[in-house]
């Protein structure tokens, strides 16, 4: 029996097209094709291997603008920030693709021989992408995987599986071979949970919510699969009185409106010493309004829509039904009518256990709250369950290093707001995952070290 999922355009609550969903029977032969295409892919000559990944690099090259505008129908993200997700995966490829010669391993000096160590593929991963950011996402997992010499199965969300499955077809224009790298689309309770059981997938790595990821780790136990988890975020966004205040108050509306808040490293929590909390808020509240929220194909738009209905009622469910107990600062605007729209919203918690500020909302949704002195500010910023990015603004050298060094979590980024370069290693602390994606750090995810000695004394 084959069951259809309707992809509907969140800006215009439009259906864009129907995808068939997989089973847990086609997933099993997809995986069985995994297998059977490891031992060519794995032999490959390195630089061959390398050329294949190039390769399929350009060829998303090519088709940057139609995969970023796919993604602009599908998920309602702006149309710049598709075109950068569309390179992304084309940088990382890129970047990946140098991997195969120089997955390097070690000679270690031991009496009577030689030793030295391999980093070994796993054999079958498999990637577990969220709706948030498809491309990105299903990229970093796949590309040192296979750059590893491991083969890939990839399951986007059900909301959100288009660009994955036009870089599975992309894959093979590029000459990848046929079972190397497959994209299943299909629910997360049938082919996600597939994934984790079937004996033969030999890593998960997975990304989105905290509770899914944590089913996950417990169902990998029963065969010691190995997992990257990227999970939730709940990030600090610190902001000292010697800071260049209208430099932090215009760069905070992006740091946590950026695909509508549904950023695992959105700055939702905002620490502003006390001294000048009346001058940053000033500064924010103009900085807000000044956001462009509306159709995400107009060049201009900085925000677009929520990804469905049913995350903008989980949205609103945490400011407007909370008993009358969130405190609403200010707002930002946001279209009317058809598309899942919530606007940039900015509230006062009474306190550090509200929900509001301790819980991840994924919409536009920022607290604000004032600090005394550094102390203070890295003990609130690390009052969280979650540890995955965070920023800092002062002209302190010394205390960007030390506050930087204090908090809990994996990506920090000091007077700005970047955290994900390809090139540098991406995770989280605490809920926020296990493991490290892209950068050199990648590549040991996907790859077990073997070691051999070789007796030089027969
Ligand atoms: P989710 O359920 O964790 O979904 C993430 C991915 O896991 C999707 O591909 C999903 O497939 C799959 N999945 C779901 N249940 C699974 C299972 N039992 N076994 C294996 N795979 C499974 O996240 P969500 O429900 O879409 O979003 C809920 C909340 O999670 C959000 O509001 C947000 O707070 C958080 N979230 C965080 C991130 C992040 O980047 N860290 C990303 C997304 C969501 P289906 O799409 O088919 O269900
Ligand atoms: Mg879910």
């Amino acid at each position: 029996m084959t069951t259809t999922h309707d992809v509907i355009n969140p800006a215009t609550e439009e259906r864009l097209t129907s995808v068939e969903l997989v089973g847990v029977e086609e997933t099993d032969e997809a995986i069985a094709h995994a297998v059977a295409a490891g031992p060519a892919w794995r032999e490959l000559a390195p630089a061959d291997r390398g050329r294949l990944l190039r390769r399929f690099s350009d060829v998303v090259d090519d088709h940057l603008e139609e995969l970023a505008q796919l993604e602009v129908a599908n998920a309602g993200h702006t149309i710049g920030n598709a075109r950068w997700e569309a390179g992304n995966v084309r940088d990382v490829l890129a970047y990946y693709s140098a991997a195969p010669e120089r997955l390097l391993g070690q000679q270690i000096p031991v009496a009577g021989g030689l030793d030295v160590t391999f980093k070994e593929p796993l054999g079958v991963v498999s990637v577990i992408v969220p709706w948030n950011f498809p491309m990105p996402i299903a990229g970093w997992g796949f590309a040192p995987a296979l750059a590893a010499g491991n083969t890939v199965v990839l399951k986007p969300a059900e909301l959100t599986p288009l660009t994955a499955i036009r870089l599975g077809e992309l894959a093979l224009d590029a000459g990848i071979p046929e079972g190397v790298f497959t994209v299943l689309p299909g629910k997360g309770s049938v082919v996600g949970e597939r994934f984790v059981t079937h004996p033969d997938v030999r890593k998960v790595c997975f990304t989105g919510s905290t509770a899914v990821g944590q089913g996950i780790m417990r169902k990998a136990a029963d065969q010691l699969k190995r997992v990257t988890l990227e999970l939730g975020g709940k990030s600090a966004n610190i902001v000292f009185d010697d800071a260049d205040l209208d430099a932090a108050a215009a760069a905070a509306p992006m740091s946590f409106l950026d695909n509508a808040g549904q950023d695992c490293c959105a700055r939702t929590r905002i620490l502003v010493q006390r001294g000048v909390f009346d001058a940053f808020m000033e500064r924010f509240e103009s900085a807000i309004k000044d956001v462009r929220v509306g159709d995400p194909g107009d060049e201009q738009t900085q925000m677009g829509p929520l990804v469905s209905s049913g995350q903008r009622d989980t949205v609103r469910g945490f400011v407007e039904d909370a008993e009358g107990s969130v405190d609403v600062a200010f707002r930002g605007s946001a279209p009317e009518g058809a598309g899942y729209w919530y606007p940039p919203t900015v509230v006062l918690p009474g306190g550090t256990t509200d929900r509001v500020w301790q819980d991840e909302i994924f919409g536009p949704v920022v607290g604000v709250m004032p600090f005394d002195d550094e102390a203070d500010a890295i003990a609130k910023a690390n009052d969280t369950a979650y540890g995955l990015s965070g920023s800092i603004w002062t002209r302190d050298v010394g205390r960007a290093i030390r506050v930087s060094r204090g908090v809990e979590a994996g990506n920090l980024s000091v007077n700005s707001h970047s955290s994900v370069r390809y090139s540098t290693p991406f995770g989280g602390f605490k809920s926020s995952g296990i493991g490290r994606e892209l950068g050199p750090d990648a590549l040991d995810a996907f790859t077990e070290v073997k070691n051999v000695f070789i007796s030089t004394e027969s």
